[in-house]
């Protein structure tokens, strides 16, 4: 049985690369963690995107409005779709050197573009002790796709892309990107407690598969 979406390790150093590792794209059929409209209200509560009396809020809207849910749900996966095309395309990573379609990632552009300027036409200027903030999510059954849409505008404005790695499929890696903040920039892993050594423990076996006397 799959994780929940709650269950899933939290890799990628912010909210917008989490959110792009809540669909397996490995194998053969696709796993979606964000299963239901609950599902993604839990999981923006837990990566901190929404504050729990927000959850109340959207949880109320999206019960006297089923369609809002299903269209704040379609909104995010759109915004993961588009984000993961466009962070895939900012990769330099030798792994990754043909997964990034600079075509896919222009339209995906476009289209990220346009869920934020929604979210942003329903954001509000708010003077908080001496300075302005932008505040987006003032409309309950949007506030979980616009804070979405400001995160990945975040990542993609704010964050170093050199940054942005993928763990490495070609070597046995998840695929799940994150933000590699460590001092020289060497993360390869998602987790070495995971991906990296599930794959080291896999090339001992080969060794010394490769190393045993043949019987033939
Ligand atoms: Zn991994």
């Amino acid at each position: 049985m799959p994780l929940d979406v709650c269950q899933l390790p939290l890799v990628g150093g912010h909210p917008a690369l989490d959110l792009v590792n809540t669909l397996e794209r490995g194998g053969e059929s696709p796993h979606d963690f964000l299963t239901d409209s609950s599902a993604l209200l839990r999981w923006s509560a837990r990566v901190g995107v929404v504050t729990d009396a927000e959850v109340d809020q959207v949880g109320r809207a999206w019960r006297d409005e089923p369609a809002a849910a299903h269209a704040g749900l379609a909104a995010v996966r759109d915004i993961r779709e588009g984000l993961h095309l466009v962070l895939l395309a900012a990769i330099t990573d030798a792994d990754c050197g043909t997964a990034g379609d600079p075509i896919a990632a222009g339209a995906a552009l476009v289209a990220l573009h346009q869920r934020w300027s929604g979210a942003a036409v329903r954001a509000r200027f708010v003077l908080d002790s001496s300075q302005v903030r932008m505040v987006y999510g003032t409309v309950p059954a949007m506030l979980v796709p616009d804070r979405i849409a400001e995160a990945a505008l975040d990542v993609m404005l704010t964050a170093d892309l050199t940054r942005v790695r993928r763990c490495p499929v070609l070597e046995g890696g998840c695929g799940w990107l994150f933000l590699d903040q460590s001092r020289n920039g060497s993360r390869r892993w998602c987790r070495m407690a995971d991906c990296g050594n599930a794959v080291k423990a896999r090339r001992l076996t080969e060794r010394r598969r490769a190393a045993r006397p043949t019987n033939s």
